[in-house]
């Protein structure tokens, strides 16, 4: 199957946490129960909590035979992609299925925000590593960082978690992802770092701004200062990520980023995965930066062989 042929699944590409992770997509561009305002992918278009069969699971699962019968080698699959996974209805015997295929480790990386749903707990049981977030320590803060759909509330959320943790006995690495001036005080910290132990993850994960954020005004906090936080945990903690500077944030590293793009497209017509395989660039990113190009009026969009090709536009 060409590369270009694949729509729900992209990689396996390089992961600083997961090694060579093959990417599965379960929702399309950009559907998520939060928006949160450091989000890489851009703001969210579809904010819900509905749960249902946003793509094919035959599809998926074919493509994921196909992936696999590849000689790429593969440390994780990862459920992940353009939004919050656990949306997917079927992501449940989508695990099942990847079982019954492969021995390769499963994880899933998810907000949490549908964690206190029973249901969502069952789908996720069969996976080998839940990443889920938590960022804020109180409501207040939830809402402003992470934005969540109005049906969503922060005790339950991470109550979830915790029911979750209790049920769950293969690791859970908890995100935690920092933004400047939003949840970085002491008194956030001390909330945050609370809620952490009585969630008793395997891990927490420690982020930060580090690509150009849905929010201008989401900033990273210092290197310095990270290491500062880590020692707040009383649970094994790591810092995933090193902050950006406002330069690598600016957009001059956007614009490089777009140019390589560009400088791809003037060769050959492309789909969103063939510039993902080319560039090893994240099927996610690829999308925002196609939209953000497609606006200025800087490709040609043809739709053939049931799939869509970008091209950059002659002068
Ligand atoms: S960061 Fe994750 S949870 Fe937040 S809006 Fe983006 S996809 Fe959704």
């Amino acid at each position: 199957m060409p590369s270009s042929d694949y729509q729900y699944t992209y990689g396996p590409v390089s992961s600083r946490r997961l090694g060579s992770s093959l990417g599965i997509d379960l929702v399309p561009f950009k559907t998520c129960s939060y928006d949160c305002i450091y989000c890489q992918l851009g703001r969210t278009t579809n904010k819900t909590i509905q749960r249902k069969k946003y793509i094919p699971t035959i599809k998926v699962m074919e493509e994921i035979e196909k992936r696999l019968s590849g000689n790429s080698p593969i440390d994780y699959i990862t459920l992940a992609g353009s939004g919050e996974p656990t949306l997917h209805s079927h992501i449940g015997q989508i695990i099942q299925g990847i079982k019954n295929l492969t021995s390769i480790p499963i994880a899933v990386i998810t907000n949490g925000s549908l964690l206190s749903e029973t249901e969502v707990q069952d789908d996720l049981m069969k996976a080998d590593l839940i990443i889920p977030s938590l960022d804020a320590g109180s409501e207040n803060i939830f809402q402003k960082i992470n934005r969540p759909h109005g049906d969503l509330n922060f005790n339950s959320m991470v109550d979830g978690l915790r029911r979750f943790r209790n049920r769950f006995d293969k690791s859970i690495w908890l995100e935690v992802f920092l933004v400047s001036k939003l949840n970085d005080s002491v008194l956030e910290i001390e909330n945050i770092a609370d809620l952490v132990k009585s969630i008793n993850p395997d891990k927490v994960q420690l982020n930060t701004v580090a690509r150009p954020p849905a929010e201008e005004y989401a900033r990273p906090i210092s290197t310095e200062y990270l290491k500062t936080i880590k020692n707040k945990f009383r649970v094994e903690t790591e810092i995933i990520n090193k902050p950006a500077s406002n330069k690598s944030l600016s957009a001059s590293n956007n614009a490089t980023r777009k140019n390589e793009i560009l400088t791809l497209l003037e060769r050959r017509p492309c789909t969103v995965n063939d510039v993902a395989d080319g560039l090893g660039m994240r099927v996610n990113e690829v999308v925002k930066q196609l939209d953000q190009l497609s606006k200025r009026e800087l490709m040609t969009i043809r739709f053939g062989d049931s799939r869509l090709f970008y091209r950059k536009k002659r002068a």
